[in-house]
């Protein structure tokens, strides 16, 4: 607990100039919502904390929680209590079909009903292993290495801002979720030497701002054609980021797309988009006429007539309506469609930052991690933390 408060403290005070030069720890919560954790490794060291019993098993040995048993403790205080910690000097762990490295802590989770499991693992051990899921360890060794600076500022910007720990309200044990959410982690096996190699290549590497912050550093699948900035897509100003073009992914990946929307679907958009504020007038049931203004690939927002009257949305908020599924990017153009509209786009998922199929383009071409890293993200500074 001392190293974590340590640790703790070195990044609530971080910036570029202090940072020491030990690897940090991450803590990524692997489970959650759980009746029950086993975890399986050999001589096994278990902290329990509610009686200070601390117990080493010599050999393979599977340790049971059942976590109802524990949840009683949560019912004087409504936050997470840490119940456990689990450690191998071999420095492997088994807990569902997958191995870890580091260090388990078992948590009661916020409200109380079951556990939650966390891993903690060095930096770099995490980079590496989560560079097989969020990208593909057998691409250039170049865009892993690019996806690993970009990875790592994330995770950086989490365990420093402790945004989980804010979202929460209480203390939360964990500055990460393994999940679509934040970044998707990796196992032991998920870490291969290729993505050993774009980890280590690029300890402590991160993009900072101008002014040196360790803010969010974002990632997609594939642009389409141009990335965008966070407050076209989510209205979060960030600073330094750029949209800037990619002419790299065009040919790779999944194919340009296309859908269609009913009018009555387009009225339900409206009707919920002037409901949650994204369009200033309120529009009542009565949407008699609906005109699409002609719309370019290249435009953020779209315009319309509703009821003879002008009307500006922002792509990402038909995204946002309409699901992945219908637009798989938003990088699109609207066009009229009989009664209704038709949506025909490229790319796939948010489109903001680092483009992972314009990365392994530029890989290809013998481009380096640097040069990818400053072709997406031209208002930051790369910079070696530890
Ligand atoms: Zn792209």
């Amino acid at each position: 607990m001392l190293r974590l408060f340590l640790i703790t403290l070195i990044f609530s005070s971080l910036n570029t100039a202090t940072f020491g030069s030990e690897t940090p720890i991450v803590s990524v919560r692997v489970g959650k919502s759980l009746r029950n954790i086993l975890v399986t490794g050999l001589d096994l060291k278990r902290h329990l904390f509610f009686n200070n019993d601390v117990k080493t098993y010599t050999g393979k040995k599977t340790v049971k929680f059942n976590c109802e048993t524990f949840t009683t403790l949560n019912k004087q205080r409504n936050k997470p209590i840490l119940l456990a910690t689990l450690e191998s000097p071999t420095g492997l762990l088994s807990y569902g079909n997958d191995k870890y490295q580091g260090m388990f802590k078992v948590i009661t989770n916020a409200k109380g009903d079951s556990c939650d499991i966390v891993n903690e693992i060095p930096m770099e051990a995490y980079i590496s292993s989560l560079l097989t899921k969020e990208m593909n360890p057998k691409w250039p060794i170049e865009a892993l290495k690019a996806q690993a600076v970009a990875a790592r500022t994330y995770a950086l910007n989490k365990i420093r801002t402790q945004q989980v720990t804010k979202e929460l309200g209480n203390e939360a044990y964990y500055d990460l979720e393994s999940s679509e959410k934040h970044q998707v982690g990796g196992n032991f096996f998920d870490a291969t030497e290729s993505t050993n190699s774009a980890s280590i290549g690029t300890t402590g590497e991160v993009l900072t701002t101008a002014s040196g912050k360790i803010e969010p550093i974002f990632f997609n699948a594939k642009c389409g054609g141009r990335t965008l900035r966070p407050d076209q897509v989510w209205h979060n100003k960030e600073e330094g980021y750029q949209s800037v073009n990619c002419p790299f992914c065009h040919n790779i990946g999944p194919k340009a797309w296309s859908n269609s929307i009913t009018r009555e679907r387009l009225k339900s958009f409206f009707l919920w988009a002037s409901d949650q504020g994204y369009i200033k007038e309120q529009l009542s049931g009565d949407l008699s006429s609906i005109v699409l203004v002609p719309d370019d690939i290249d435009k953020f927002t779209v315009n319309f007539y509703i009821n003879d009257r002008p009307f500006i949305i922002e792509k990402a908020v038909l995204r946002k309506f309409f699901g992945r599924f219908i637009f798989p990017s938003n990088t699109f153009s609207l066009k009229k469609y009989g009664e209704g509209i038709t949506a025909s786009g490229e790319g796939l998922g948010h489109g903001v930052g680092l483009c992972q199929m314009g990365a392994y383009a530029m890989a290809m071409r013998g481009w380096s991690y640097k040069k990818i890293l400053s072709h997406y993200f031209p208002g930051h500074v790369l910079k070696k933390l530890y």
